[in-house]
């Protein structure tokens, strides 16, 4: 039995708003009516088309699709509907302490984390920040999100984090990390084998398994050696940051190579700061890029590489990094890496006296990078990242009636990149399950993630005490040398309606 649309047809009540029960209850769901971006292999971009879920699976797109009743339907006029969003490197677990260090370079960071306080992390901690982030990565439309989970101390760690994972209905890829640790001592004990074997079996791909580590320069024996042959071993993709001004450098890049362990489902996180050697290894290896801009821009691992990627033929996905600094969606993302891509095309070429007239950079292609550049990243590429019957229903709908910026939707790609905001983020779907409707999350995780967070926050501020809770959030600021300005030797007489006070300084000496 099948149905033809019906615009006021609300899964059998006509005229009556969808119910959390309408939506959850299993039944197929129809969005009607919208600017639908597939981000198939073509980018075909359908107007006034509908999205049917069936299951967990899309299982039509099209105009004025025939759908079996009862099926319930959404509205999705004036909206657009596109593949849920994919972040591949997200220290999720740092959302506990989100925006604390707006203002941190990446020394910062490092000290905090790494040298003074990461170490404080518990396991209920690390539980709470990923709690958070997941919904947080739901609500914006993330429907995939690695975790890229590096203060894994204990196995109790790893437990909290792959329990948060597991109680959101996102798709999530727990990236083992441990940086109180070196990853050849901690991927080596039975603890680790036992968690993996125990939490991750093949075939779901609602939460996937990587290992994240990073190879500094430091020890020209390669020690790093044996994480990767756990990898290799366990069959699991390894993230690495690569590419990191003065901390992880060509030398990585190299090492890994000359040891056969750049496979095509690495991922090379920011992949900055690198010489064309190094591009040219990731690119005849099958690697992917993880460009977090908004992180490169401010933090300071080199400038965000696009054209670098672009020159190199590398496939790049995009990710947001921690939320301990920036927001956790990727509107951001695409904004940050067109800006970032144009400015400096731009200062470039002003230096040579010229002027760019066309950019290389197009809101089509950052779509493109925040989709299907992560399910190719992941290795996730026949599940999600695209709206194609068969794929997983990892499904978003932009659309906001109250928002004057969502009107007109003349360029779709441009909408979504330099538009929308995570407030338009009408309806998401992961896995054929609606986890956000009407702009609001269904399901009462987010008390559990607000009183979880706070009994965190509460613990962390007691451990470091109000002095260092202030200091780590205000770093010195450097002194700016204000620069002699030859027009303020004068002052404006308002009687004469002259400048009086001497002459300008002599500008010949
Ligand atoms: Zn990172």
């Amino acid at each position: 039995m099948t149905a033809a649309p019906s615009p006021d047809q609300t899964g059998g009540r006509p005229g009556a708003a969808l119910t959390a029960a309408d939506l959850t209850s299993g039944r197929p769901i129809v969005f009607r009516n919208a600017t639908v971006l597939t981000m198939d292999d073509a980018h075909h971009v359908l107007h006034g088309a509908d999205v049917l879920v069936t299951g967990d699976r899309i299982t039509a797109v099209g105009s004025g699709l025939q759908v079996p009743d009862g099926t319930a339907e959404i509205d999705a006029t004036g909206g657009i509907v596109m593949p849920g969003m994919i972040d591949t490197h997200r220290h999720m677990w740092q959302t506990a302490m989100r925006g604390y260090g707006a203002d941190w370079t990446l020394t910062q960071y490092f000290v905090w984390n790494y040298l003074q306080w990461g170490k404080s992390f518990r396991p209920q901690d690390i539980y709470a920040g990923d709690l958070l982030s997941a919904i947080e990565a739901i609500d914006a439309g993330v429907t995939t999100s690695v975790d890229w989970s590096h203060n894994l101390q204990t196995v109790d760690h790893a437990e909290a984090a792959a329990d948060a994972l597991q109680e959101v209905p996102g798709r999530f890829v727990l990236a083992y990390g441990n940086i109180q640790a070196a990853p050849w001592e901690w991927s080596a004990t039975p603890e680790f084998r036992d968690f993996v074997s125990r939490r991750f079996s093949g075939g779901n791909d609602m939460l996937g398994f990587q290992m994240a580590f990073d190879v500094p320069p430091a020890s020209p024996d390669f020690p790093e050696k044996a994480a990767f042959e756990v990898a290799r071993d366990l069959g699991v993709p390894v993230t690495t940051h690569a590419g990191v001004w003065k901390v992880t450098t060509d030398d990585g890049i190299r090492l890994m190579h000359e040891h056969g362990f750049m496979t095509p489902s690495t991922i090379y996180v920011h992949a900055a700061s690198l010489s064309p050697d190094s591009y040219h290894r990731i690119a005849a290896t099958g690697g992917h890029a993880s460009l977090s801009t908004e992180s490169e821009q401010s933090a300071g691992q080199g400038y965000p590489p696009t054209w670098q990627l672009r020159e190199h033929s590398i496939p790049v996905s995009l990710s947001m990094d921690t939320s301990v600094w920036w927001s956790g969606d990727l509107f951001s993302a695409m904004r940050s890496t067109l800006g970032a891509d144009r400015s400096r095309e731009h200062l470039e070429a002003h230096a040579r006296q010229e002027t760019i007239t066309h950019h290389h950079l197009r809101a089509e292609q950052v779509v493109d990078w925040a989709t299907r550049g992560g399910s190719k990243a992941l290795g996730l590429d026949s599940v999600t990242g695209s709206l194609e019957p068969g794929k997983k229903a990892d499904v978003v709908l932009l659309k906001n009636d109250a928002s004057p910026v969502m009107f007109p939707v003349l360029n779709p790609y441009g909408h979504v990149a330099f538009q929308a905001q995570r407030g338009d983020v009408h309806t998401v779907v992961v896995n054929g399950r609606v986890v956000k409707h009407e702009g609001r999350l269904l399901g009462d995780q987010l008390g559990r993630a607000r009183e979880a967070v706070a009994r965190t926050v509460e613990y962390l501020q007691g451990r470091l005490g109000d002095e260092a809770w202030v200091a780590g959030m205000h770093p010195e600021i450097p002194e700016t040398k204000v620069l002699d300005n030859p027009y303020t030797y004068t002052t404006w007489d308002a009687g004469s309606a002259q400048w009086k006070g001497g002459a300008a300084p002599d500008q010949s000496s």
